[in-house]
């Protein structure tokens, strides 16, 4: 693995200012992998390539890019296009947009406020004017998709679906229902019919079961090569990708098993071995792509990750109700335990060292997930720290970089101590 001494690359860091610099920096540090910088690429062009897709006559529909959202779309032969991935296309104006034309107050989050202004932005050009708003969770974007509602884009939400803290048995088999009745009512919106072809589904689920497949072959080489897929494209190709194939399954897919030849066919450095800390990060994927740098500089490596998909979707039932019980089975269903289970599985396989929790201003949701999650980790003696960043493009404040470098550096004194 060839790669540029760190301290150019820290160096060349200090020039990088928006989302898209910080990408195509990490491409020239992943010099030595094609398949890494074709990741970086497929990041890159996901928005723009399908709002071009959808100018030239394909279905395509802003939604969440993590959950039952993008392999359902698929599955009704619509491009996914996930709106929490506008964050790279945003500046401050956007925010502005929400704050001042839309009133939206200062205080509510940015992602949500970033998301308004670059709506706000594509209003009658003829861009893609279909929002799928999942109300699971997030009180500020319903709010939001209200706004856009009014303004003339075509907005349907669902209800909630959410599974409280041990729900077994009947109870759970009436929110099955329910979601399969909510994501009818979707397949009427979206495509004119209250059906779902149970073959284009199962083949999405065929295809979501291979690739987790290859996600755990990435995150077990990972281990014999912590630093090959540094921080930044490790956490968009296994938080984003491995969810909505950045709107091109099959390239995203060629680009992963090239990727995994690369890793299997790359030398063990011992070394790297030795020097590596091994951190669980457990939050969102962050737009402040400045943090992830301050990790590889600070020799930490991101080995585990709480929102990527790890289990597998059943293929022994109707593809309709499979996607539905995997929701459920997940844990972004719901009651913060769940999630809380994989943070633990994460610490548990990598004997992690330490965990960053990270979330946005403004979010009293995961706010108050975060600092259970956090009370109830330090109990057990693993440090975490908490971060909370801005999702608008731009370098992240000093003091979170510095909180960054600090937690790293104090992981490593500690193994060094032990
Ligand atoms: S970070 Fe919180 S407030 Fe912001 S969009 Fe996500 S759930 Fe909503």
């Amino acid at each position: 693995m060839s790669a540029l001494p760190q301290r150019a690359l820290a160096e060349d860091l200090e020039n990088v200012e928006t989302q898209k610099e910080y990408l195509e920096y990490s491409k020239t540090v992943h010099d030595y992998s094609p398949a890494v910088k074709k990741l970086i690429d497929l990041v890159n062009n996901y928005v723009p390539d399908a709002e071009k897709a959808y100018a030239k006559g394909a279905k395509a529909i802003w939604t969440g890019g993590y959950r039952w959202e993008p392999t359902f779309l698929y599955g009704l032969g619509i491009i996914p296009v996930s709106y929490t991935e506008m964050g790279r296309y945003g500046f401050r104006e956007d925010m502005l947009i929400a704050e001042d034309y839309y009133q939206f107050p200062v205080e509510t989050c940015s992602m949500v406020k970033c998301t308004v202004g670059q709506w706000h932005k594509r209003l009658n050009t003829g861009a893609i004017n279909r929002i799928l708003g999942s109300s699971s969770s997030c009180e500020p974007f319903n709010l939001a998709w209200e706004v856009m509602r009014e303004k003339g884009y075509d907005v349907f939400t669902n209800e909630a679906i959410y599974r409280g803290p041990n729900v077994q048995g009947e109870r759970l088999e009436e929110l099955v229902h329910f979601m399969e009745e909510q994501l009818l009512d979707i397949a009427e919106w979206a495509t004119g019919e209250r059906k779902v072809d149970d073959g284009k589904l199962r083949s999405e689920l065929v295809r979501k079961n291979r690739l987790i497949g290859k996600l755990k072959t990435i995150l077990q080489l990972r281990l014999k090569h912590p630093f090959y897929v540094k921080t930044l494209p490790i956490i968009l190709i296994a938080n984003v990708g491995f969810n909505n194939y950045y709107g091109k399954p099959l390239e995203f897919e060629a680009a992963i098993d090239e990727l995994i030849l690369e890793m299997e066919n790359e030398p063990i450095n011992q070394e790297d071995l030795k020097r590596v800390i091994p951190l669980v990060w457990a939050g969102g994927t962050g737009q402040e792509f400045g943090v992830y740098e301050a990790i590889d500089l600070a020799g930490g490596a991101l080995l585990g990750l709480r929102d990527i998909p790890y289990k597998l979707v059943r293929e022994d039932i109707p593809a309709l109700e499979a996607l539905v019980r995997y929701h459920y089975d997940n844990g972004r269903a719901g009651a913060g335990i769940y999630t809380r289970h994989i943070i633990e599985a994460e610490v548990e396989r990598l004997n992690a060292k330490g965990i960053i929790f990270y979330g946005y201003i403004g979010c009293s949701f995961a706010s108050v997930d975060r600092e259970m999650w956090r009370r109830y980790f330090h109990e057990r003696n693993i440090p975490c720290l908490n971060l909370e960043g801005s999702f608008q493009t731009g370098q992240p404040s000093g003091q979170v970089l510095t909180r960054v470098r600090a937690f790293v550096e104090m992981l490593d004194a500690n193994r060094s101590r032990q």
